[in-house]
This record gives C-alpha cells, structure tokens and sequence, in this order.
C-alpha cells in the first residue's frame, strides 16, 4: 500500500508513521529524517538545506524531489510506502503525482491526522527537550505553523479532489490515533 501521511508539525505522524510502517512491513520514508542524516553527514545536500531547517523554512523543491526521486528509486518500495513529511506544498503534490504515475504506483491513501494548534506546540515543545532540535525553539516553531498553513494546508484539499483523502482525530493516546488510522485501513482492505 502506498500512503501519503499529512499533518501540521508536531501532529504525532512521524510517530504514526513509525507505528504504521512497523505493522505493514513498509519503509517509512521521512524527508526530515533524510535531511537530518544529510546536514549530520556534512554533504553538499546537507550544508544548503541546515539553514533553512534551521529557520523553520522549506527546503526548495528541486532539492526536494532529487532526494524523494532517488529514494522512491530504491527496490525496497516495491511493495509500497509510508511517505512522511513529503508533499509539503502544492508543487511538491504535483511533482509527486507526476512521478508516481510514471512509476504506475498512484498514491492510494493520503491520511491527514487533526490537531488543535496549542496541542501542537506543548508536542513540540516536548520533543525540543527529549531530542534538542534547534528547530524546535518557539520563535521556530511558530515561523514552522506559518509554513504549514501558507503552504502544506492546501496540499490536503489536493488530495481530497484525488478521492484519497481521510481525516483522523489526533486527539487521545498514540495507541488511539494508531487504531484510528488501522480502522480506516481495515476498511479498505
Ligand atoms: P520534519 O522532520 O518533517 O518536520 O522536517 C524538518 C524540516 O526539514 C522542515 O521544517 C523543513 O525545513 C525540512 N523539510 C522536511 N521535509 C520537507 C519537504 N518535503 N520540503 C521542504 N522542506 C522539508
């Protein structure tokens, strides 16, 4: 199955995905985690991109889709994926779309997981501690939300046209929201 997880920073879907790739036997692709590895192995990708990581702010879509294009090239995606943190805009959407369809691989599910706005950032500011992300400090964290309404928003209506659109509460426990997103799955099994 081939899955498009959605949600403002700090909505638990990195945590989600985690879950979800574990029970499918799935890669669970995250563009930060792909990023992170990048600025801490020091390679050119890395130097451009930790500034604007840094700020709170989009990588650029050029950076973006080599790094997707190159991963969604290797085999282990044969059988699917859980993308995390990819589509961030509307281009990204339509660069993504362009290149699922060449690979006859159509995103099948796009899971967007809802959560109020001061719950987001008591998360974030949470993890700022657990992890020490330099993009977690509050005035990043704020300029973050920005970039998610402004930009990745819009990308949810993008896949409601798709047809592939479901909302999930991502109010309650991890183990809640999990079994949310499993219902929604089993019913289209
Ligand atoms: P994340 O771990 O998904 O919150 O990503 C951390 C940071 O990496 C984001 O704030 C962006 O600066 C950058 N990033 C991750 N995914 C993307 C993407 N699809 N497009 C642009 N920038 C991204």
């Amino acid at each position: 199955m081939r899955i498009v997880l959605l949600g403002a920073p700090g909505s638990g879907k990195g945590t989600q995905a985690a879950l979800l790739t574990r029970q499918l036997g799935l890669p669970h692709i995250s563009t930060g985690v792909l990023l992170r590895a990048a600025v801490s192995a020091g390679t050119d990708l890395g130097k451009k991109a930790k500034a604007v990581m840094d700020r709170g702010d989009l990588v650029s879509d050029d950076i973006m889709l080599g790094l997707i294009e190159e991963r969604l090239g290797q085999s282990d995606v044969q059988g699917g994926f859980v993308l995390d943190g990819y589509p961030r805009n509307i281009a990204q959407a339509e660069a993504l779309d362009a290149l699922l369809k060449r690979l006859g691989q159509p995103v099948e599910e796009a899971l967007q997981i809802d959560v109020d706005e001061e719950q987001v950032i008591a998360r974030i500011s949470g993890r700022a501690a657990a992890e020490g992300r330099v993009d977690d400090n509050e005035a990043v964290v704020r300029n973050r939300m920005k970039v998610y309404a402004e930009q990745t928003a819009p990308v949810i209506a993008f896949y409601a046209r798709k047809g592939v659109l479901t909302r999930i509460l991502g109010e309650g426990s991890i183990e809640e929201v999990f079994q949310r997103i499993n219902s929604v799955l089993r019913s289209r099994a």
